[in-house]
C-alpha cells in the first residue's frame, strides 16, 4: 500500500504553492544551520586569510577587517531573516563578499601558489552552498559568482595548453557536476518527503468517503476547544434515520451517496464550527460561543435542510444536543449528546432533543 501511495506521489508534480511552503518550511527548520555555516565560513576565511597573508608576507590589513565586518553584518542580518526568498538574496551577498575577500587575499601570494588556494576556496564554498536551503536560481547564481571570483585561470600563470590546465578543467567539471547533482537530488528527496508526509497527515485526519474531518480530527480539535473553555459550548450528535433500510433497499453504493449528501449539508451549514464524521452514519458538531437558542436554531435548521433535500433517496436525521459544562470531559459530553440522540430516536426521529439530567437518570 505504501508503494502505491508513493508511486501516486511520484507521478504528481508538487503544486507551486506547495513548493513555496516547502521552501519556507526548509528555511525555518535550517535557519540555525545556515547561521552556523555563515559563522564557520567566517572562521575558515579568517584562518585562510591569516595563513595566506603570512605566505604572502601581507599581515592583517584594514581591508581584511572590512571584509570581516561585512560578513559578520550579513550573519547578523540572517538572524533577523524570516522569509526564505530573502535568504536566497542574502546568501548571494555573503558569497560575493567571501569569494571577493578570498580573491584579494590570494592575489597577494606568489603566483605559482595561487591555483591551489583558489581551487580549495571554490570547493569549500560550492559544497557549503549545496547544503543550504536556497532556490535553484540562487544556487546557480552562487556557482557562477564563485567560479567567476575564484577562477583558477585568472591571475595565475597556467597555460591553457598545459597538463595542469587540463587537470584543473577536469576537476572543475567534476566538482561542479557533483555539487549540482547532490544539490538537485537532496532537494528532490526533501520535497518528496515533505509532500508525502503532508499527504499522509491530511489523509489521517480526513474521512475518505465524505471528505470531511474524521473522528481523530474531531477529538483533537474539540478537545483543544474544550480546554480553552470559552462560554457557550454545545455538542451535537447527528445520526441518519433508518439508514439500514436505505442500504438494504438500494444497496451500499446508494447508501454511500446518501452519506456524502448529508456530509455536504453539514459542511455547508456548520462551516464556522468543528464537525466530523465519527463513523458509520454518525456525525458530530462542536459549537462554540453560542447561547442555547442559537445552538437549537442551528440543529433545527440542519434537520430541515436534510428533510427538504428531495434528491434521489431522501432521508431524515435525528440530533442529540448537549451543553458542555465546565466540568465535562469530551467523553462525558459525547455521552450526554448520545443520550439526547437516543431520546430523539425514540420520540419519532427527524428531530433534535436537548439533553437534560432527566435523560441521564432514565438511561
Ligand atoms: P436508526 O434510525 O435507529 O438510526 O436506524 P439505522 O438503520 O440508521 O441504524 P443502524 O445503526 O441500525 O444502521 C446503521 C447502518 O449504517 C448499518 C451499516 O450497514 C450502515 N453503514 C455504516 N457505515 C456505512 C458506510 O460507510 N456506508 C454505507 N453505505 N453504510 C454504512
Ligand atoms: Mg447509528
Ligand atoms: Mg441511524
Amino acid at each position: 500500500m505504501f508503494k502505491t501511495i508513493e508511486d501516486h506521489v511520484r507521478q504528481q508534480v508538487a503544486p507551486a504553492a506547495l513548493r513555496a511552503e516547502f521552501r519556507q518550511h526548509e528555511f525555518d527548520n535550517s535557519r540555525r544551520f545556515c547561521q552556523l555555516i555563515f559563522c564557520v565560513s567566517i572562521a575558515v576565511w579568517l584562518v585562510f586569510d591569516l595563513i595566506v597573508s603570512y605566505l604572502g608576507n601581507q599581515g592583517f590589513t584594514w581591508l581584511s577587517g572590512l571584509f570581516l565586518a561585512l560578513m559578520c553584518s550579513l550573519t547578523v542580518v540572517l538572524g533577523f531573516t524570516r522569509k526564505s526568498h530573502h535568504f536566497d538574496v542574502l546568501n548571494l551577498l555573503f558569497i560575493s563578499v567571501i569569494t571577493l575577500g578570498m580573491r584579494l587575499v590570494i592575489e597577494g601570494i606568489p603566483t605559482p601558489l595561487r591555483p591551489v588556494w583558489l581551487v580549495l576556496g571554490t570547493s569549500t564554498v560550492l559544497y557549503s552552498v549545496s547544503v543550504l536551503p536556497v532556490r535553484r536560481w540562487s544556487f546557480f547564481c552562487a556557482m557562477a559568482i564563485t567560479w567567476a571570483m575564484l577562477n583558477p585561470f585568472y591571475g595565475t600563470n597556467i597555460d591553457l595548453d598545459d597538463l595542469e590546465a587540463a587537470m584543473l578543467l577536469s576537476y572543475a567539471v567534476f566538482l561542479s557536476g557533483l555539487v549540482i547533482y547532490s544539490y538537485l537530488r537532496i532537494r528532490q528527496a526533501k520535497l518528496h518527503n515533505f509532500y508525502m508526509s503532508k499527504l499522509l497527515l491530511e489523509q489521517a485526519y480526513v474521512d475518505v468517503l465524505t471528505e470531511i474531518p474524521n473522528r481523530r480530527s474531531f477529538m483533537a480539535k474539540a478537545e483543544r476547544q474544550l480546554h480553552q473553555a470559552p462560554p457557550g459550548q454545545y455538542l451535537a450528535m447527528v445520526d441518519i434515520d433508518n439508514f439500514k433500510k436505505v442500504n438494504d433497499r438500494f444497496g451500499h453504493d446508494i447508501g454511500d451517496e446518501v452519506l456524502k449528501r448529508v456530509a455536504v449539508h453539514i459542511k455547508a451549514s456548520m462551516a464556522a464550527f468543528e464537525f466530523a464524521r465519527l463513523g458509520g452514519e454518525e456525525f458530530a458538531i462542536f459549537f462554540q460561543g453560542l447561547d442555547q437558542t442559537e445552538a437549537e436554531y442551528l440543529v433545527e435548521t440542519l434537520c430541515k435542510r436534510v428533510r427538504e433535500d428531495l434528491g434521489a433517496h431522501p432521508v431524515t436525521i435525528s440530533i442529540g444536543l448537549a451543553r458542555v459544562d465546565r466540568a465535562d470531559t469530551l467523553t462525558m459530553a459525547l455521552v450526554k449528546a448520545d443520550q439526547a440522540l437516543y431520546e430523539a430516536k425514540h420520540t419519532g426521529k427527524d428531530r433534535f432533543v436537548m439533553w437534560t439530567s432527566r435523560l441521564a437518570a432514565e438511561s
